[in-house]
């Protein structure tokens, strides 16, 4: 029996989201004004989740019979066997912290996306660095083998064979979430009901690593009884990148929640071309409170370039208007800075995520990820050499029209004008009944112009750059 050490760090001076975020790159955000301090703030109390993986390595080495032993700070912990969970936005810290347990004696391992697509920034930090999703290499490693270099690591076909994530091993206290139904923090835990997508999104880390894969419905929602049996009433956060893809699983997973008994709430990322009236009814009757789905940019030409399939506005309107309907919140998700973008087009963008009226939008700046078709194609253009920066939140490469700085304007601009709305803040206060009303609508217009006004000074140089 050996003592093993699982290593999901947290960054210093920022909130970073690891494991499945960006396809396991992650995502660093830093804030530089008052509204994205208060984003900020709120990130890091309310979306403060385990990573996914680290909950399924400590079951596998749990099952073989060895001590398991998770840290997220610093401080030198001791064992036989440290795994780190690498990203991108946090990798010279991870590495530095496999450095110091290998000079305590440790042998040291490094898993997850950077490792698999970018090893060579951990070559010389660990003794072997894992190519691929963990868990084959993870289950070799508990059976005794003495693994060293680049180990590849084979997806695993039938998802159904791993353990569930153990979440008892980790101190689950620490970690809170909630859902923008409402400020409550409930203990919430990630789930992986699928892994990777079919859709072939050029930009898009989260299909590089390995193919589509589902688990069945037996096996989802027994792990969702177990977690109910543990934690009562808990939240779980479903990662899978297109979850509805199976509109029939879906059906099925929902009645058997139900048949069940299970009372859990459950939120789900997926395309919003893949629900439907009906379906969104029966989720919600098993559980389901929020919706995170992918707009990226409402621009048709834009989204075919980057073989993304488009969905009419008309579509997310009315499934949006039926989520507030039940209470299910919903997460707009957009990306500023495609190579057709101008901030003509972004403040477009910007107009239409207010106008959607998501619960909550989250923003970023395109990011070519190693691996990616996209990567390719802007190879020539970035000039960013620091991985770190690859954060989701910084403009890496030579856009035709943004220069950083501008796409940081941009950023903070998406931001501010879609959270400083009187319909929004109408929203957050539970009356959403209310925020279309003409009165809402023009203070929405009246405070669009007057942050026009404030902004007025780096938005006079728009020609300059455009
Ligand atoms: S649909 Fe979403 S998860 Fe799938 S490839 Fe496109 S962006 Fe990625």
């Amino acid at each position: 029996m050996s003592t093993i050490i699982i290593a999901d760090l947290r960054a210093k001076d920022s909130v970073t989201n690891k494991d499945t975020v960006a396809g396991g790159y992650g995502s660093r955000f830093r804030a530089d004004s008052a509204i994205t301090h208060f984003a900020k703030h709120m990130r890091r109390v309310f979306l403060n989740l385990p990573s996914i993986h680290v909950g399924y390595l400590a079951a596998i080495f749990a099952s073989a019979g060895h001590n398991v032993n998770i840290t997220r700070d610093d401080r030198p912990v001791n064992g036989d066997l440290a795994l780190v969970l690498t990203s991108l936005v946090d990798y010279k810290h991870e590495r530095a912290w496999g450095e110091a347990a290998r000079a305590r004696g440790l042998r040291v391992g490094f898993f997850g996306a950077p490792a698999t697509h970018l090893p060579e920034l951990f070559n010389g930090a660990g003794d072997f660095i894992i190519s691929g999703e963990p868990e084959a290499a993870a289950l070799r490693l508990a059976a005794g083998e003495d693994l060293r270099g680049l180990v590849l690591s084979p997806a695993i076909n039938d998802l159904d064979t791993l353990p569930f994530p153990r979440w008892d091993l980790i101190r689950t206290r620490r970690f809170a979430h909630t859902n923008f139904t409402g400020l409550s923090l409930k203990r919430a835990f990630p789930m992986l009901t699928s892994r990777s997508c079919p859709e072939h999104c050029t930009y898009c880390p989260h299909r590089i690593t390995a193919s589509f894969r589902a688990r069945s419905v037996a096996s989802v929602v027994a792990e969702m009884a177990e977690l109910e049996a543990l934690y009562p009433g808990c939240h779980i956060k479903i990662r899978d990148p297109l979850f509805t893809l199976d509109r029939e699983r879906c059906f099925q997973i929902a009645e058997a929640i139900r048949a069940r008994g299970l009372r859990i709430t459950f939120e789900c990322e997926t395309r919003m071309d893949d629900l439907d009236e009906k379906l969104i009814r029966a989720m919600h009757a098993a559980g389901l409170r929020e919706i995170s789905f992918g707009v990226e940019t409402p621009d048709p030409e834009t989204l075919r370039r980057v073989a993304r399939r488009f969905i009419p506005p008309e579509h997310m309107r009315k499934m949006v208007a039926l989520c507030w309907e039940l209470g299910i919140a919903t997460v707009g998700f957009y990306v500023i800075g495609f190579l057709q973008d101008t901030e003509k087009s972004i403040e477009g963008l910007i107009r239409f995520a207010c106008e959607l009226d998501t619960t909550y939008a989250n923003f970023k700046i395109l990011t070519p990820y190693p691996g990616t078709p996209q990567y390719k194609q802007l190879k020539p253009l970035i000039f960013e050499t620091d991985w770190e920066k690859f954060d989701g939140y910084t403009l890496t490469f030579n856009h035709p029209v943004l220069t950083p700085k501008r796409a940081r304007l941009m950023l903070g601009m998406a931001f501010s004008r879609y959270i400083a709305r009187p319909s929004q803040v109408v929203n957050w206060l539970g009356l959403h009944r209310y925020s279309r009303h003409p009165l809402v609508q023009r203070a929405d217009g009246w405070t669009w112009r007057k942050q026009d006004y404030l902004d007025r000074s780096w938005l006079a140089q728009r020609k300059v750059t455009a």
